[in-house]
């Protein structure tokens, strides 16, 4: 299989803070990698860089045919980037979408108005068209009946499953997912559990910040377990049911 995705020496500090220390995985087409470990060990951080919503300090990404070398891109006059970064960094962006933790939809919009205005307004495609799609991706995130509800006509899981579609609308190769379910109700859960495991079946190439490491172990190709910026163990889903190394035996024991 071809990786979509080659992260190769990811680095970070927030001004003292080191962060990120020297991060580097793979993510081949059509497989699910799950981010696991410690609160604070740069879980998210990793997730953001990988849609620049962090620039970090130095490392490479390759997303598809979009290669970003951090270490070169800097603000220049004024603090701001030059013309040429700003173009590479959009085209890098789009290679990605993102489901936040809370939905940040649109509280004006429409379920359907919330998943069609990225397409219309960003990529140019036809109200109609957009419409069309739309419906069939709230189908596939079981929303059909509620295409016309407004934000708050929809529980946190319905909410968090437009966030899903909307995502998805943009077509992007790449989703990520920063922890989809830590702001929801225990009960409603499963529900968003069961979209992106749909998701996965369906072949999309996902990576998923996640603390629900039960869920991880069932639907990842590959785990990465990150502790103090670095990732301390990798491998399947036995990473989660047979861990080799010390810190991640003792993380999973806290937490299982
Ligand atoms: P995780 O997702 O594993 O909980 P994060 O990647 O969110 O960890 O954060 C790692 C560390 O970086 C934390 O100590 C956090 O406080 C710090 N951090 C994250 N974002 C920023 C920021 N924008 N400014 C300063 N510190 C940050």
């Amino acid at each position: 299989m071809t990786d979509l995705v080659a992260v190769e020496s990811l680095a970070k500090a927030f001004g003292d803070h080191v962060v990120l220390r020297d991060i580097s995985f793979d993510v081949a087409e059509g497989t699910v990698t799950t981010i696991i470990g410690p609160s604070g060990s740069g879980k998210t951080t990793v997730l953001r860089s990988l849609n620049a919503l962090e620039i970090p300090d130095a490392g490479v990404v390759r997303i598809g045919d979009c290669t970003v070398d951090f270490s070169t891109i800097k603000p220049g006059h004024r603090g701001r980037l030059p013309k040429a970064d700003r173009q590479l960094l959009a085209t890098y962006r789009a290679k990605s979408g993102m489901v936040f933790q809370s939905h940040n939809l649109f509280p004006h919009k429409t379920t359907i108005e919330n998943v069609t205005e990225g397409p219309v307004v960003t990529q140019g495609i036809s109200k109609e068209e957009a419409r069309t799609a739309a419906a069939a991706l709230l189908e596939q995130v079981g929303l059909s009946e509620h295409a016309d509800k407004y934000p708050y006509q929809l529980s946190g899981g319905q909410q968090q499953r437009v966030g899903i579609a909307r995502a998805l609308a943009l077509k992007p190769s790449l989703v990520l997912f920063d922890e989809p379910t830590s702001a929801l109700d225990p009960e409603l859960v499963g529900d968003v559990l069961g979209v992106i495991k749909d998701l996965a079946a369906e072949g999309w190439t996902m990576v998923i910040v996640t603390h629900e490491v039960r869920f991880a172990q069932q639907v990842s190709n590959q785990v990465l377990f990150v502790d103090g910026g670095l990732i301390v163990e990798r491998g399947g889903s036995e990473v989660i049911t047979d861990p080799q190394e010390p810190r991640t035996q003792t993380f999973l024991k806290r937490i299982l």
